[in-house]
């Protein structure tokens, strides 16, 4: 069995973590595409949170409270870059993450794909997981923000970490996205899964970059293989972080049926087969899909490998 994961960083971490085990159970083989929306370039480093989120979280390498960055981090550089002014200094790096950058970024800077970086950096993390990002190519979400400096775009980290999500926002815009191509492995990955699962990521800003590059979305919807969606959305607020303010910007109403309705149905030109929400949200109706409520905490492996297997038995 081939399993295909669409994934953002922390939401999709922790349901890889569930998948795996789901797949060692059954002698089946996952490939995550992970978004590259988030990425970015500071004090000359290449950095991708998603991707690491993923990478450090699967290498039992994450630190667990924090969600983001290594267990164990010391922040000596950000001190030392806070000494020197400089910016920005909103953004947090710390030691043991910044060798990850500067392995990634020595190998960029020498003409190495992104998806060929992260087979490298997995060789140490041994992830148990094939980690694709869904481009090699820029793909970068922005956020249109207007405060008294007008209406401006800003990196979505700048509205994330710097100003919490909580600016007037317009829209997103994942720039780059025309003319980004998939990584090389994404496309034959979907096109010959036995299921996709799309993670209890952020919808807005997790998912849609990864369906945004050119062939992906297509991919996915004209899969043979059946595409089952967790919800990440728990009785209408998120389990973490800001995804009902994403939502927000979108006109999207904070439910699970409102992500699961954002998705679509296959029949009416949507991704999604089936549609896991939580016991909470049992009820919800998304047309065109099958929709099934199921605890969706994700609080250890066993109970997230649980929802891995509730997805494989509804297609
Ligand atoms: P990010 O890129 O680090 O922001 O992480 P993702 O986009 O992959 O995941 C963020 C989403 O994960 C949020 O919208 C959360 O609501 C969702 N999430 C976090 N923990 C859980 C959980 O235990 N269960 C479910 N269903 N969703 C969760
Ligand atoms: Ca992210």
């Amino acid at each position: 069995m081939r399993i295909v994961v669409l994934a953002g960083g922390i939401g999709g971490a922790r349901f890889l973590l569930g998948v795996r085990a789901y797949a060692r159970e059954v002698g089946a083989e996952v490939t995550a595409v992970v978004n590259v929306g988030d990425d970015l370039w500071l004090h000359g480093l290449k950095i991708c949170p998603d991707l690491d989120s993923v990478m450090y979280t699967l290498g039992g390498g994450a630190d667990p409270e924090r969600g983001w960055g290594r267990v164990g981090e010391s922040w000596t550089v950000k001190e030392e870059l806070a000494a020197y002014g400089a910016e920005p200094t909103w953004f947090g790096l710390g030691d043991k993450d910044i060798a990850t950058h500067l392995v990634r970024s020595t190998m960029i800077n020498g003409g190495y794909p992104l998806s060929a970086v992260t087979e490298a950096l997995a060789t140490r993390w041994q992830p148990g997981v094939r980690l694709l990002p869904a481009t090699d190519d820029r793909l970068e979400t922005h956020a249109v923000v207007e405060d008294e400096q007008g209406q401006r775009a800003i990196h979505f980290q700048e509205w994330w970490v710097r100003y919490r999500a909580n600016i007037a926002t317009h829209r997103f815009v994942f720039v780059g996205a025309e003319t980004a191509k998939p990584a090389p492995g994404v496309l034959e990955a979907i096109g010959s899964a036995d299921l996709v699962l799309v993670a209890p990521s952020n919808p807005v800003v997790s998912i849609a970059p990864v369906l945004a590059v050119p062939g992906l979305r297509a991919a996915v919807a004209d899969s043979p293989a059946p595409v089952v969606g967790v919800s990440p959305i728990i009785g209408g607020a998120p389990v973490r972080g800001m995804a009902d303010r994403c939502l927000a910007v979108l006109g999207v109403e904070c439910s699970a049926a409102g992500v699961g309705r954002l998705y679509g149905g296959r029949p009416d030109g949507g991704l999604l087969d089936g549609w896991l929400v939580a016991e909470e949200d049992a009820g919800a109706v998304v047309p065109g899909v099958t929709v099934r409520a199921v605890p969706l905490r994700m609080t250890d492996e066993a109970a997230t490998a649980a929802m891995v297997r509730a997805a494989v038995e509804l297609t």
